[in-house]
């Protein structure tokens, strides 16, 4: 079938291909520990769950405005000033369906064939895909282990070119659960507008960190507002990842081109699932701390148990719920090799162990794995179990 250069530039998300193959694995009746999916495993809220329901029982179910009804918009800033310390008025912010799409809108109305776009490594996976569809290019620059996978301004200073056009911060990051911290990103913002570059800030994870670190926006820096696009999402704060909603803060003038594209391609987001969303952004916030202590357990758990497992290497993350374990040391042909690249130990993981997590190389970052411990501690402890005995055997092997 003859299809277009631009879709044949990019690849299905491997991590959807990884939750694929697991069930298919599970449909077989086989009991995978899956650390698969991003998707928290808590159910939505109920207030958020109810208010769907009224809006079904209101016959809110026709089309709304384009970049969604103006309650939402208007809660969507409010929130995000409250909860972010930035300040957007309704016409700097439109609805899409899911963060994922604000991402492919923006990055679709502000690049093209001849730009750059730095991307720090390790990556979400859609950011590559998502700049190539454009025709632009994708600029990696790598972030370190030591580092808490931070993004530093000097190793971006570097990568810039006269084609620069856009730079990438996904904090806390997904898969490495990294951090940068507000300093950093303020020498970030500082670099984007010596040079002239836009700074998109996904804050897909913002509301969920450790430790010393807090929810940060770079939209709460003085003078961000004409160099700062904000990504957010519902996805994963409200555990509302199937009803598609996310949104975008910045500028009107770029907000009103995302609008005219997204008007000529999904329209607005699911009415009912605008009035699920704002209900999220202006009703009781504690499901989002209850989450985050068990995620801390989780994740106290994960570090520890992997960390005491010969052959594996795992740092304390930031944020978000990801594990970004080096596995390089099983990795090759030595004789303490369990496979010899990453990929290939996730898909032996998968197949001996029942056990589902990705590949660091889809993340542009061979000789890792990513976990993701949205999933019960029980689940967690069989998953060590299983990885444990996998390295140990193979490794006596
Ligand atoms: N950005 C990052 C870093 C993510 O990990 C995800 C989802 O996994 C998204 C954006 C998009 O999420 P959604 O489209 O569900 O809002």
């Amino acid at each position: 079938m003859q299809l277009t250069d631009r879709i044949n530039r990019i690849q299905i998300s491997p991590t959807a291909a990884v939750i694929a193959a697991a069930d298919q694995l599970k449909a077989k009746g086989v009991d995978i520990a899956d650390f698969g999916p991003g998707e928290p495993d808590f159910p939505t809220p109920d207030h958020i769950k109810q208010a769907a329901i009224k809006a079904i029982n209101d016959n809110k179910t026709k089309y709304t405005a384009t970049p969604g009804v103006m309650p939402l918009r208007e809660a969507i800033c409010a929130w995000h000033e409250r909860e972010l310390g930035s300040s957007y008025e309704p016409k700097e912010c439109v609805t899409n369906v899911g963060g994922k799409h604000s991402i492919f809108n923006v990055i679709s109305v502000l690049v093209q064939a001849g730009d750059e776009v730095i991307v720090p490594a390790p990556y979400w996976v859609s950011y590559p895909d998502i700049i190539k569809y454009t025709g632009a290019t994708p600029v990696v620059v790598e972030t370190r282990a030591e580092d808490g996978f931070a993004v530093r301004a000097a190793d971006v200073a570097k990568a810039i070119t006269p084609k620069t056009k856009l730079l990438i911060l996904d904090s806390p990051s997904n898969p490495t659960g990294g951090v940068t911290p507000p300093e950093e990103c303020a020498k970030l913002l500082d670099l984007c507008k010596k040079r002239n570059i836009w700074l998109m800030g996904d804050e897909c994870y913002s509301h969920f960190t450790y430790g010393n670190n807090k929810p940060f926006s770079v939209a709460s820096l003085p003078d961000s507002r004409n160099h700062v696009i904000i990504i957010g999402s519902m996805s994963k704060t409200f555990a509302m990842t199937g009803w598609r909603l996310g949104y975008t803060l910045a500028p009107a003038e770029l907000i009103t081109a995302t609008v005219k594209l997204q008007s000529q391609s999904t329209s607005n987001p699911t009415s009912i699932a605008q009035y699920a969303a704002l209900a999220a952004m202006t009703g009781p916030m504690d499901s989002v701390p209850a989450m985050l202590a068990e995620y801390a357990r989780r994740r106290r758990r994960i570090v520890d148990g992997l960390n005491a497992i010969p052959g594996i290497q795992c740092g304390e993350p930031g944020g978000a719920f990801y594990v970004f374990p080096n596995v390089s040391a099983s990795l090759g042909t030595g004789p303490n090799a369990l496979a010899k690249d990453c990929s290939e130990l996730a898909t032996l993981l998968l197949e001996k162990a029942h056990v589902a997590l990705v590949a660091g190389a889809a993340f542009g970052a061979p000789g890792y794995l990513r976990l993701s411990y949205a999933t019960s501690i029980e689940r967690i402890e069989e998953g060590l179990r299983r990885i444990e005995k996998f390295f140990s055997r193979a490794v006596a092997a």
